[in-house]
C-alpha cells in the first residue's frame, strides 16, 4: 500500500527519482509474483560480489572438464583416458589418496600414466576423445552427484577420485580457472577467492612441481587476455586435508608458501570430511599458536560444522585463529557460539545447495542460514564444489530468495560481506566494495522499476543444470 501511494505521489509531482524504500519494496512484489524463471533471471542479473569458498578442483562442470580434456590447445597437448570395464586383466597401480582405484570405472588419467600401464590394463581404459556418446554420457555423470541416492559418500568416495588426475594437472586447472571467472563473471561476481591446489601438482609426465613452479602457471594463465577481460578479481587460498596424519607439517609448508607469495595467495584452508574426527580442530591448536609466532597477516578460513551432529568445532575452530568459518551447519546447535559471532567479526561462508545435496540438511528449509543472517552472524552464499552439483551462484541466490523470503537489504547484504570478508589489503577491497555499491545502485534503477517484467525478458540468464534439474527452470 505504501507503495502505491509512493507512485501516485510521483506520477503527481512527476517526481522521477523513486524512494529510498522502493527498491525494497519492489524487490519484495517481485519475489511474491514472479514466475521461478523470472526470479531466477532477476538473481542471475544482481550484482553478487564474491565467492569466498570455492574448491577450484571440485569447480568443473562436466562438460567444462570433457572440453579442457579432449581438447590438446587447453591441456598442454595431452589425451585423457578413463577406465570403460573390467577384463580383469591384473591391477593398475592406480590409487587416490592411496586407495586402490581397481574396482571403479570412469578413473580419468593422463597418457604418459595410460603408457605404463600393464598391456592387459590399457584395454579397460579407453581415450576420452574415443568415446561414444553413451561412455561419454556415463563418464559425465560420474563426476557430478545428478542420481538418486549420491550424496556424501558418492561425492568424498567416488567423484573426485574419478576425476583423479585431472584435478592434479598443471595445465588443466589453470584452464579451468580461467574458465570459472568468465562463467562467474557473466553472472554477477567479481572476486573470486579460491582453494587452489598449489601443491602435489603434476606436469605431464606424472613428475610432482614443487609449488612455486604451480603459482608461476596458475600467473602465466591470469595473464592471458581472455582472463583480464573477464574483469575479475581472483586471490587463492591453500587447503591442507584435515585428517591426514602430516597435517600439522603441511600445515607449516603451507605457510612458508603462503607467506613468499601474499600478492596472490591470501590465507589458509583446512578441509575433509569432518565425520572422520581424525582431523578434529584442538588437534592443531599448537601448530597454528606456533605459525603467529613466526608469520603475520595470513587468513584463516576453515571448514567447521560441516557435520549433522552437535560438538564445539566451530567454538574451537575460532580458537585456531579463523575469522571466517566454512559452513558451520552445526553451529546453530552451540549457542554460546553463535553468542560469540552475533555482531563480530567472525563469518560463516554458507554453502546451500552442497549442504542439501551432501545431506547435511537434505531439506533446506530448515537450514539454519537464515537463523544466523537474521540473528546478527555475517554471513555471505557460496558454491563450494558446483562442479560436481552442476550449479552456479544464483542457484545459491534463488534457493536463499524463494526459501526464506530475503529482503532486498538482506540479498544485498550477502554479496556486500563476500566483499568485507575478503582476505584482501584495504584499497583493494574499498575499490571493489565501491564498484558493488555502484553495480547495486544501477541494478536497482534498471530492473526494479513498475516494468520489471518487460526488463526482465533482456536478461540473457542461463539455468544450470542443476536449476533445471531441481526447479524445471
Ligand atoms: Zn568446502
Amino acid at each position: 500500500m505504501i507503495f502505491r501511494l509512493c507512485c501516485l505521489f510521483a506520477g503527481l509531482t512527476a517526481v522521477a527519482a523513486p524512494a529510498a524504500e522502493t527498491a525494497a519494496e519492489r524487490f519484495a512484489a517481485i519475489r511474491r509474483e514472479a514466475s521461478p524463471a523470472e526470479l531466477y533471471a532477476l538473481l542471475w542479473a544482481l550484482p553478487k560480489g564474491g565467492d569466498l569458498h570455492n574448491h577450484l578442483g571440485g569447480a568443473g562442470w562436466p562438460e567444462v572438464w570433457w572440453a579442457i580434456a579432449t581438447d590438446p590447445q587447453r591441456n598442454g597437448g595431452q589425451v585423457f583416458y578413463a577406465r570403460t570395464r573390467f577384463a580383469n586383466a591384473g591391477t593398475s597401480g592406480l590409487n587416490w589418496r592411496g586407495r586402490n582405484l581397481d574396482h571403479m570405472l570412469g578413473v580419468t588419467i593422463r597418457g604418459s600414466s595410460y603408457d605404463k600401464l600393464p598391456a592387459g590394463v590399457k584395454a579397460e581404459f579407453k581415450a576420452l576423445r574415443d568415446f561414444t556418446a553413451e561412455e561419454k554420457a556415463a563418464w559425465m555423470s560420474g563426476v557430478v552427484l545428478d542420481q538418486p541416492g549420491e550424496g556424501r559418500d558418492e561425492f568424498f568416495e567416488f567423484t573426485w577420485a574419478r576425476l583423479n588426475e585431472l584435478i592434479l594437472d598443471a595445465h588443466t586447472v589453470p584452464e579451468l580457472l580461467v574458465e570459472n571467472m568468465k562463467r562467474f563473471g557473466a553472472e554477477g561476481l567479481r572476486y573470486l577467492e579460491f582453494q587452489a591446489p598449489a601443491f602435489g601438482m603434476q606436469d605431464q609426465n606424472g613428475k610432482v612441481l614443487p609449488p612455486e613452479e604451480m603459482a608461476k602457471r596458475y600467473e602465466a594463465r591470469l595473464a592471458q587476455p581472455d582472463a583480464v577481460a573477464t574483469g575479475v578479481t581472483v586471490r587463492f587460498l591453500s587447503t591442507v586435508l584435515r585428517f591426514a596424519p602430516i597435517a600439522e607439517a603441511e600445515i607449516g609448508r603451507t605457510y612458508a608458501f603462503l607467506d613468499a607469495h601474499r600478492d596472490r595467495w591470501v590465507g589458509i584452508n583446512m578441509a575433509g570430511r569432518e565425520d572422520n574426527d581424525k582431523g578434529f580442530p584442538r588437534r592443531f591448536l599448537e601448530t597454528y599458536r606456533a605459525m603467529r609466532r613466526q608469520y603475520p597477516g595470513i587468513g584463516i578460513s576453515i571448514h567447521a560444522g560441516e557435520v549433522d551432529e552437535p560438538n564445539a568445532h566451530v567454538r574451537d575452530t575460532l580458537l585456531l585463529g579463523a575469522t571466517r568459518i566454512g559452513h558451520g551447519v552445526n553451529l546453530i546447535t552451540d549457542p554460546d557460539t553463535m553468542l560469540l559471532m552475533r555482531a563480530n567479526r567472525f563469518l560463516v561462508e554458507i554453502n546451500l545447495v552442497s549442504n542439501q545435496l551432501l545431506e547435511y540438511t537434505p531439506d533446506v528449509t530448515v537450514h539454519p542460514f537464515p537463523e544466523y543472517l537474521r540473528f546478527g552472524i555475517p554471513v555471505c552464499l557460496n558454491t563450494d564444489d558446483r562442479g560436481m552439483w552442476h550449479s552456479n551462484m544464483t542457484d545459491e541466490y534463488y534457493t536463499a530468495v524463494r526459501t526464506f523470503a530475503l529482503t532486498w537489504d538482506e540479498t544485498v547484504s550477502l554479496g556486500r560481506a563476500s566483499l568485507e570478508y575478503a582476505f584482501l589489503p584495504a584499497p583493494v577491497k574499498a575499490k571493489l566494495l565501491a564498484e558493488y555499491e555502484a553495480a547495486v545502485a544501477a541494478f536497482a534503477a534498471k530492473m526494479l522499476g513498475a516494468d520489471w517484467r518487460k526488463t526482465l525478458e533482456t536478461v540473457k540468464a542461463e539455468p544450470s543444470p542443476y536449476a533445471k534439474r531441481t526447479w524445471k527452470m
